[in-house]
């Protein structure tokens, strides 16, 4: 539910901390496996698409459509 950043992927912009509406993304203390600052999704149920599903269209997406490393994705329960 909401989204969910890839650690492999992420680089540590933080722009989508800068540009989610809902404060969703947080700075995070420690570093990944990549020793790369990878933000926390710390409020995921304050996304505006939070209650979508896989094939729901999405209000927002902002995050998703422009992180510079394509990490970040929808998260459903299933996956
Ligand atoms: S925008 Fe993408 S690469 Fe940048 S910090 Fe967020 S998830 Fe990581
Ligand atoms: S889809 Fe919009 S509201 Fe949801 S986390 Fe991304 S930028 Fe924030």
């Amino acid at each position: 539910m909401g989204t969910k950043i890839n650690p492999d992927y992420c680089k540590g912009c933080h722009i989508c901390i800068m540009i989610c509406p809902r404060k969703v993304y947080e700075h995070n203390k420690s570093l990944s496996n990549s020793g790369y600052p990878v933000p926390v999704v710390a409020h995921p149920e304050s996304c505006i698409d939070f209650n979508k599903g896989p094939s729901d269209k999405k209000k927002c997406a902002l995050c998703v459509l422009t992180c510079p490393e394509h990490a970040i994705d929808w998260a459903y329960e299933d996956n």
